[in-house]
C-alpha cells in the first residue's frame, strides 16, 4: 500500500508563545476528527514575520494562527482579508484558500457563537469592559450580529475613543464611551456585561474589576474573556447573583472550532477541545 508521510501543517505564530495552550486544543480536535494533521507552536520574532509567512506558503501550510505581536503586522504579507478582519484590521487566523493566504479574525466570532447558543444579542444592550484587541473583536462581531447599543467602558480614553470610532465609522450600532475612573455602576437594562480586559488573568487571579457589583441584575448575561483561570472573580460574583454566565474558555474553544473548520472543512467537537484545555489548566 502506498504511504504518505506528508502531513498537513498548521501552526501558531507568536512571541512569546511558549505558554499558549492552543496546540493542545487543536490537536485534540484533529484526533477527534480522525485527521492526521499537525499543529505546531512557533516563536517568530517580529523581524522574521515576512520570512515565516513565505515559509508557511512554500511548505504548504493549510493555515496558521497569529497571536501577540503579529495580529496586525501579518496583514501586509497576506493576499486578502475576511469581513471581520478587514473591519478590525487584525488577523488571528490565516487560511489557505487555493493559492492564497486569507486573514480572518475568529476571536469575536468564537465569542459571539458561544453567546448565541445561550442568548441572542440582536437588539440588545451591551456593556463592554475594555477597548483592546479582544474588546474590539467582540464589539465588531456583536454589531454585525445586530446588537442595538454597545457601551464601551475603558480606563484610557484614547483607546476607548479609537474603538468607538471604528464602530461608528463602519457598523450600524449605537455606541457610548465611558471613561473608567471610578467604580462603575452597571446601568439598568443592561442585557450583556462582558469583561474584555485582562483583569483577573493569571498570575493576578485575585484582581477585581472596579465595578459596583450590587448593581448587577440577575437578568444580565455575564461573560469574561479571561480563560486562565476560567472561574474569575466576575464569573463568581455573577453566578452568586443568579446571572447566566459564559467563561473565557468557551471563547477560546469557539475561535478554535472556527479555525479548524476553516482549515479542514470539518466541525470538531467543542467539548473534546475544552476538556483538553481543562486538563492543561489542571496541570495534568
Ligand atoms: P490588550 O492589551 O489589547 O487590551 C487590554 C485591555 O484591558 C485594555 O482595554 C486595558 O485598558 C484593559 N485593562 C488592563 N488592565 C486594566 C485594569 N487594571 N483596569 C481596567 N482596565 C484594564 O489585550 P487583549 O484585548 O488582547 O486581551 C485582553 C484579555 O483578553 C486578555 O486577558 C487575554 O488573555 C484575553 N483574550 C481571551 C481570548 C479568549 O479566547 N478567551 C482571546 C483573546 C484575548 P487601557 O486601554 O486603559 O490600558
Amino acid at each position: 500500500m502506498a504511504q504518505n508521510f506528508l502531513k498537513p501543517l498548521t501552526a501558531c505564530f507568536g512571541k512569546p508563545v511558549a505558554e499558549n495552550p492552543t496546540q493542545v486544543m487543536i490537536e485534540a480536535a484533529y484526533g477527534q476528527l480522525g485527521l492526521d494533521w499537525r499543529y505546531i507552536t512557533l516563536e517568530i520574532d517580529p523581524a522574521d514575520l515576512k520570512a515565516a509567512v513565505v515559509g508557511a506558503r512554500v511548505m504548504g501550510f493549510r493555515g496558521f494562527n497569529c497571536t501577540i505581536p503579529h495580529k496586525v503586522a501579518v496583514i501586509e504579507h497576506l493576499d486578502g482579508l475576511g469581513e471581520s478582519a478587514s473591519v478590525m484590521q487584525a488577523v488571528n487566523c490565516v487560511v489557505r484558500r487555493g493559492d492564497e493566504l486569507i486573514g480572518e479574525n475568529t476571536d469575536g466570532k468564537g465569542f459571539v457563537e458561544g453567546v448565541k447558543k445561550l442568548r441572542d444579542p440582536a437588539g440588545k444592550n451591551v456593556v463592554l469592559l475594555g477597548a483592546g484587541g479582544a474588546a474590539r473583536a467582540i464589539a465588531v462581531e456583536l454589531a454585525l450580529s445586530g446588537a442595538a447599543k454597545i457601551t464601551l467602558v475603558n480606563r484610557s480614553p484614547e483607546r476607548g475613543a479609537a474603538t468607538k470610532a471604528l464602530l461608528d465609522d463602519q457598523l450600524d450600532v449605537e455606541t457610548e464611551l465611558v471613561t473608567w475612573n471610578a467604580p462603575y455602576a452597571i446601568p439598568e437594562g443592561t442585557d450583556f456585561l462582558i469583561n474584555a480586559t485582562s483583569v483577573g488573568l493569571f498570575p493576578d487571579v485575585d484582581a477585581e474589576l472596579n465595578l459596583r457589583y450590587e448593581t448587577l441584575q440577575p437578568s444580565t448575561f455575564v461573560s469574561d474573556v479571561v480563560f486562565n483561570p476560567p472561574q474569575t472573580h466576575l464569573i463568581r460574583q455573577a453566578q452568586e447573583r443568579g446571572c447566566e454566565t459564559l467563561d473565557g474558555l468557551e471563547m477560546l474553544v469557539g475561535q478554535g472550532v472556527i479555525g479548524v473548520e476553516y482549515w479542514t472543512g470539518s466541525s470538531p467537537d467543542p467539548q473534546v477541545m475544552r476538556e483538553a484545555l481543562e486538563a492543561v489548566f489542571a496541570g495534568e
